[in-house]
C-alpha cells in the first residue's frame, strides 16, 4: 500500500482537479477537504474521491469553474445557489456565510441548492466551532433512481441517500465535540474501501437486491441498498433522522426552485449556525464541556473495549497520528489516480510519490 503526506494528497488533489477543469481556486478548496478527510480518519471521503470527481467534471455533473451565489437573503436566513459547483466550494462558502450572520444575529441558517457532492460534512461545523459557534449542518438527497443508495425501513429498494448530519460544539483548539456520520448504517464510502481492500463489512450493513441482509459489499454494488442506521433491528431511527436531513437539507435547500423534481431525485444542504460565544467566554465553554467529558469518560470499560472517547476525539487522535505517520492509500485505490497523472501529463510536476 503506498504512503502519502497530507500535504502530496493536497498537491496531488489540486492539480489532477485543475488538469480537468476545475478553477485554481475550486481545485485547492476540493484538494484541502479530500487530504484532511484522509487525515480525519474518513478515508471514504478522501483521496478515493479524485477519480469520481474528474468523471463528474468530464460528465459535466460538476461545473468546475463555477462559483456559489446568494439567490435570497434574508439576514438571519440565506439561500445560496451552488450553480453546480463542488460541493465543498460551496458548504465552505455557505458555513463562512452563516458564521458572519450568527455573529450578528446570534443564529443564521443557510440553504444550499444545486451543488455536487459535500465530502466529509464535520469539516464545515469544525470551521463554526473555530470560531467558537455551535452548528448543524445536513445533506439530504431523496426521490428517484440517480445518487440514492438507502432503503427506507421495511423497503427494499433505494430512496434516500446516505443523508449525513453533523454537529459541532466549540471545545478543545482543532478538536470540538464533532457528531459526523451519515444516517444510513455506514456511508457509501465505507463500502468502497471496504471493497477495494477485498473485505467483507463488519456485519450486515446492505440488503442485496432481493432485499436479503449482507455483509458483502459486492452485494450492494450488484443492485443492493444500504440499511438505515440501526439496521434490520432500529432502523426505524436512522430512517426518521434520514427524512428529516433530506427535509432540512434536499427540500429546504430547493424551496422555491421551480426544478425541484422529486421523481427524478433531488439533493440538497443546509447549516445552521448558533454563537454560543455570545452566551458565555470561550474559557467558560471550554471548561463547562471538558466537565461534562470528565463525568462521561469516568466509566468502568466495557469488556473487550478501546477508551471512551468524546464524539470527534477519534478525529482528532488520527489526525495527529497520521500527520506524523503518514497516511496509507490502498493499491486499487492509488492505481486509477496513478493513470489520470499519466494521462495528463502531470507526472513532473507531482513528483515521486510511493
Ligand atoms: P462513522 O460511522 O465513521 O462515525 C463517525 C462519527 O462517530 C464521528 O462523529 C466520530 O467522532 C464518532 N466516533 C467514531 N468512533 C467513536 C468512538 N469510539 N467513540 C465516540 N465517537 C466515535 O461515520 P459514517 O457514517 O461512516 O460517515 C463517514 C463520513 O462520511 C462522515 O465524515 C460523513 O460526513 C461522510 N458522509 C458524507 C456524505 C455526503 O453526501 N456528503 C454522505 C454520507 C457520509
Amino acid at each position: 500500500m503506498p504512503k502519502f503526506t497530507n500535504d502530496q494528497i493536497r498537491n496531488i488533489a489540486f492539480q489532477v482537479l485543475r488538469a480537468a477543469g476545475a478553477s485554481d481556486g475550486n481545485a485547492r478548496v476540493v484538494g484541502d477537504h479530500l487530504a484532511d478527510a484522509n487525515l480525519a480518519g474518513h478515508d471514504s471521503h478522501g483521496f478515493i474521491r479524485i477519480t469520481q470527481y474528474v468523471e463528474d467534471i468530464r460528465n459535466g455533473r460538476i461545473a468546475a469553474k463555477a462559483e456559489p451565489t446568494v439567490a435570497k437573503d434574508a439576514g438571519g436566513l440565506v439561500q445560496v445557489d451552488g450553480n453546480g459547483t463542488f460541493g465543498q466550494v460551496v458548504a465552505a462558502k455557505s458555513t463562512s456565510l452563516a458564521v458572519e450572520r450568527a455573529r450578528q444575529n446570534g443564529v443564521a441558517t443557510v440553504t444550499m441548492t444545486n451543488l455536487d457532492h459535500t465530502g466529509r460534512i464535520g469539516t464545515y461545523p469544525e470551521m463554526a466551532a473555530a470560531s467558537n459557534m455551535a452548528s448543524i449542518m445536513v445533506t439530504g438527497v431523496v426521490g428517484g433512481a440517480s445518487g440514492m443508495n438507502v432503503a427506507p425501513f421495511g423497503g427494499t429498494s433505494r430512496k434516500l441517500g446516505t443523508n449525513p448530519i453533523a454537529i459541532g460544539f466549540p471545545y478543545l483548539s482543532g478538536s470540538p465535540m464533532l457528531l459526523d456520520f451519515a444516517t444510513s448504517v455506514s456511508a457509501e464510502g465505507k463500502l468502497r474501501v471496504y471493497r477495494n481492500r477485498g473485505h467483507l463489512l463488519p456485519s450486515e450493513w446492505v440488503i442485496d437486491k432481493n432485499g436479503e441482509p449482507s455483509n458483502d459489499p459486492n452485494d450492494y454494488y450488484d443492485g443492493g441498498s444500504i440499511l438505515p442506521l440501526g439496521g434490520v433491528e432500529s432502523g426505524h431511527k436512522g430512517y426518521a433522522l434520514s427524512v428529516m436531513v433530506a427535509l432540512l437539507g434536499a427540500v429546504a435547500g430547493g424551496l422555491g426552485f421551480p426544478e425541484q423534481d422529486f421523481a427524478r431525485g433531488v439533493s440538497g444542504s443546509s447549516i445552521t449556525v448558533i454563537d454560543v460565544g455570545g452566551l458565555a467566554s470561550e474559557e467558560t465553554i471550554r471548561a463547562q464541556v471538558g466537565r461534562m467529558v470528565d463525568v462521561i469518560k469516568d466509566t468502568p470499560r466495557a469488556k473487550g473495549a478501546g477508551a471512551v472517547l468524546y464524539p470527534g476525539e477519534m478525529e482528532a487522535n488520527t489526525r495527529r497520528e497520521r500527520l506524523a505517520d503518514g497516511i496509507d492509500i490502498e493499491q486499487a485505490t492509488w492505481e486509477p489516480v496513478a493513470a489520470l497523472i499519466e494521462e495528463m501529463g502531470l507526472a513532473d510536476s507531482i513528483g515521486p510519490v510511493e
